[in-house]
């Protein structure tokens, strides 16, 4: 074991706070990392003021992490120290199941382990990112290029993958036309990635507020939800209509703006259950669907692919004894477009 410094929300609904935590020691087959930054994402706060149900406390939030590898342990072959590495969502899973056998680990028939707030094989409760050290098992550790920038990096490990493996799954690319609806923290990569596939973009936004920003990101086009004659002019325009906003939509507007055998893809969760009228998905054979982060290997994936293209996060850099504030900001939807943690102020 070795105690390291960390921010913990000490009960659900708390400030975090600094404090110190025990990390296992490090295992055969684990690495251990020296955190250099981590990103914030909307859920660390919904499950540290226990939003999502019962939360296990203290809490070290934080699954959007970027550092370099302290040390190893005897029997790993994939990393080495001094490289510099990136830890997502999950930490394991049962490795046993056809999900993980297919490589969607994040869809564990058992339960995937996340990397905080989760209970980890040993029995402990997993502390995540906004902390100096983590420990992880090496199959889920992921390989930062060289070309990218670690604090821009550390966002792409939920941010990122949750917009990427959805584009990928349902084909964005060239010929095809995809709407992001939010251009938040997620919307944001959902608007570059979509752009580098070869798609053609449009931002759906309650305002015109960001359209700079979003043209700047690569959107083609982009248009205020807060105008009913958006809804008119795009009926029946998209392939596919990609929602990273976690409130409540208009199911049944929203599914209108699809062409036959459109996909309405959900990475944003309201907290309350949503109603839509069956007769949106029947004409036009529509669909509605969900997409959760990514496995390991489409994780990697999307990492080289932004190595290869330069893509990175448009983050804000701040100090630990900021985050508070920047959870505040978050919720006001005050940031472009993510905040990044400098761990070595912790
Ligand atoms: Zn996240
Ligand atoms: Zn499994």
């Amino acid at each position: 074991m070795s105690t390291v410094a960390a921010y913990a929300a000490p009960a659900a609904g708390a400030p975090v706070e600094r404090t110190t935590i025990e990390r296992r020691p490090v295992g055969a087959r684990d690495v251990l990392i020296e955190i250099k930054y981590t990103g914030i994402c909307h859920s660390d706060i919904h499950q540290a003021r226990g939003h999502w149900g019962k939360g296990i406390f203290p809490m070290v939030p934080g699954h959007e992490i970027a550092g370099v590898v302290a040390e190893v342990g005897p029997e790993v072959t994939t990393f080495a120290v001094g490289d510099r590495v990136g830890v997502g969502c999950m930490v394991d899973s049962c490795r046993a199941c056809a999900d993980c056998a297919a490589g969607l680990e994040q869809y564990c028939q058992n339960g995937p382990v996340e990397t905080y707030n989760g209970v980890d094989r040993d029995g402990n409760p997993t502390y995540g990112g906004y902390s100096t050290h983590i420990v992880v098992d090496e199959d889920f550790v992921l390989r930062i290029p060289d070309a990218l920038s670690l604090p821009e990096a550390a966002p792409l490990l939920c941010a990122g993958i949750t917009t990427y493996s959805p584009l990928r799954h349902w084909k964005a690319g060239p010929g095809t036309r995809v709407a992001v609806v939010g251009l938040g923290g997620l919307g944001h990569m959902a608007v570059k990635f979509a752009h580098t596939l070869g798609a053609e973009v449009t931002v759906l936004s309650q305002t015109l507020r960001k359209k700079d920003d979003g043209l700047k990101l690569g959107a083609d086009h982009y248009r205020a939800t807060s105008d009913p004659a958006t809804f008119e002019e795009l009926a029946g325009r998209f392939d596919l209509v990609l929602s990273t906003v976690s409130a409540p939509l208009d199911m049944d507007a929203y599914l209108a703006l699809l062409k036959t055998d459109g996909v309405l893809a959900n990475v944003g969760a309201p907290e309350e259950p949503v109603s839509l009228n069956l007769f949106r998905l029947m004409l036009g054979r529509r669909s509605l669907a969900g997409s959760a982060i990514g496995g390991i290997a489409e994780t990697q994936e999307m990492l080289d692919f932004c190595g290869e293209h330069g893509i990175g996060a448009e983050i804000e850099l701040i100090r630990a004894d900021q985050i508070n504030e920047a959870w505040e900001r978050i919720l006001n939807s005050d940031v472009r477009y993510r905040f990044v943690i400098d761990v070595a102020t912790l």
